[in-house]
């Protein structure tokens, strides 16, 4: 009894180290597991709000994984490894200093918990999908998702810096994204399966960015299809969202049901 109870005690205290360690480590997920930091909101970008708010430094505190935008829209963010790239819309990849600005983006520290290997023989992208909603993924959890390897084909977007007054995004998109086919292309497609309570804070469903292996193209995904992958899944526990101070996102209506413009970016 007596040894049974020092045995519990010790794993107690080998806990209680293990947490601590934890906590102090830099940029250290919250306690509980990973959580979805969101600077700003989707539905403030979908109405056209795309002045820098918040600096990237401020944003790599929160993840080392996840996506976004830049001021005025200029490109597609994608982090991966705790480094922050930009593609612009001739489809080039950039690094991205501190002070960089983004109207919004959407981070964790990523840390995946359960992993698959994907091929085709096991079908394209619906099926895919179809295999991660009944068998790996609860419908209304959020899951941070790394698929690495290669694809089939890919179709990823960019689009170019805006100048004020701002049109809506679904307006930008269909005057002036530009669109990247990839071939039998490796790389990594970074982002989220997210369920639909989060319209308005972010996409529901799944939203991925592309880098390929070398990181110097990319874009928002478009169309993708596996040839070979490996499929890294992580539960996040909640998100949070910080609003920022710009007197343009209080302006535009945050309520508005958006469903119809995120369709339409997508
Ligand atoms: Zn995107």
């Amino acid at each position: 009894m007596s040894l049974s109870r020092r045995s519990i005690a010790l794993v107690g205290s080998v806990l209680l180290m293990a947490c601590t360690a934890e906590s102090n480590a830099p940029h250290a997920p919250a306690a509980g597991g990973s959580t979805l930091f969101h600077a700003g909101m989707v539905g403030a970008l979908l109405a056209g709000v795309y002045d820098g708010q918040f600096e990237i430094e401020a944003v790599r505190k929160h993840g080392d994984f996840g996506l976004g935008g830049f001021h005025a829209l200029d490109g597609e963010m994608v982090v991966l490894d705790g480094h922050v790239y930009q593609v612009t819309s001739d489809g080039k990849v950039h690094g991205v200093p501190d002070a960089a600005k983004t109207p919004f983006a959407a981070v964790t520290f990523f840390r995946p918990e359960q992993r698959i290997a994907w091929s085709s023989t096991q079908g394209r992208t619906p099926a895919f999908e179809a295999f991660l909603e009944r068998e790996r993924l609860a419908p209304q959890r959020l899951y941070a998702i790394k698929i690495t390897g290669r694809f089939k084909r890919l179709l990823a977007r960019s689009v170019a810096a805006q100048t004020p007054p701002y049109r809506p995004l679904p307006e930008v998109i269909a005057a002036s994204q530009k669109t990247f086919p990839f071939e039998n292309v490796e790389g990594t497609m970074v982002g989220f399966r997210l369920p639909q309570h989060v319209n308005g804070v972010n996409l529901p469903g799944y939203h991925f960015h592309f880098l390929d292996r070398a990181r110097t193209a990319g874009g928002h995904v478009l169309e993708y299809e596996i040839d070979q992958a490996d499929v890294e899944m992580q539960l996040l526990h909640g998100y949070t969202v910080e609003l920022p101070e710009g007197a343009a996102f209080y302006e535009v209506d945050l309520a508005r049901d958006r469903r119809n413009d995120i369709r339409a970016i997508e």
